[in-house]
């Protein structure tokens, strides 16, 4: 069994029949996203079905692809945008990893690595996966904060630069920064309390 590693999230896990691709930054998300589809549509045994798909004009700069219609596996790809930029070069990485981790169905790494650097973030509404539902990207904004957080950037300096119109994905950025950010400061307060014990 092939071991997934999920870079900017620190994460290695096994699932019996998943191959995992990423590919790295690219500087045409639409290019290839059609190579994928061209390349699992000839090795695919039947139609393979491609979730979420490549559009034209599409503003995404992170994607993934889950893809199954082979015989004895099913696929995992990611590919991000190259922004020139470490910070948001690192959050677009962890976000999409944080999305094949949800979508696989192995979530409880995710919380497991939270845990261990003291974060207390309720996902317990997110167990499983649904392209529908709203928490998603929650999800996978807390995994990009995750890999932020890994790669030595200042989290509780970090702000989210709202947009005029307040969209949809920057509300969702900041409440999972806001969130991110509190269960950081909360691990810090027993900490504090027991020093003023100490010294007092
Ligand atoms: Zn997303």
């Amino acid at each position: 069994m092939d071991k997934i590693k999920l870079e900017t999230l620190g994460i290695e896990f096994e699932l019996k029949g998943m191959k995992y691709y990423d590919l790295g930054f690219t500087n045409d998300m639409e290019k290839t996203g059609k190579h994928i589809f061209e390349d699992v549509e000839n090795r695919a045994h039947i139609d393979p079905l491609i979730e979420n798909g490549i559009s034209k004009n599409n503003e995404a700069i992170g994607k993934f692809h889950s893809v199954i219609g082979f015989k004895d596996h099913f696929e995992y790809y990611v590919y991000y945008q190259d922004s020139k930029d470490k910070l948001m070069n690192t959050k677009v990485k962890g976000h999409e990893e944080a999305h094949v981790l949800h979508h696989c169905g192995k979530l409880q790494e995710l919380k497991r690595e939270l845990k261990k650097l003291g974060h207390s973030i309720d996902l317990s509404n997110s167990n499983n996966y649904s392209f529908s539902k709203k928490d998603p990207e929650y999800v996978a904004e807390i995994g990009s904060l995750l890999a932020l957080e890994k790669a030595g950037f200042p989290i509780l300096k970090l702000q989210v630069k709202s947009d005029n119109e307040g969209s949809y994905f920057s509300k969702i950025m900041g409440q999972s920064l806001q969130n991110y950010q509190n269960s950081y400061k909360n691990k810090l307060i027993p900490l504090r309390k027991t020093l003023w014990n100490l010294l007092y």
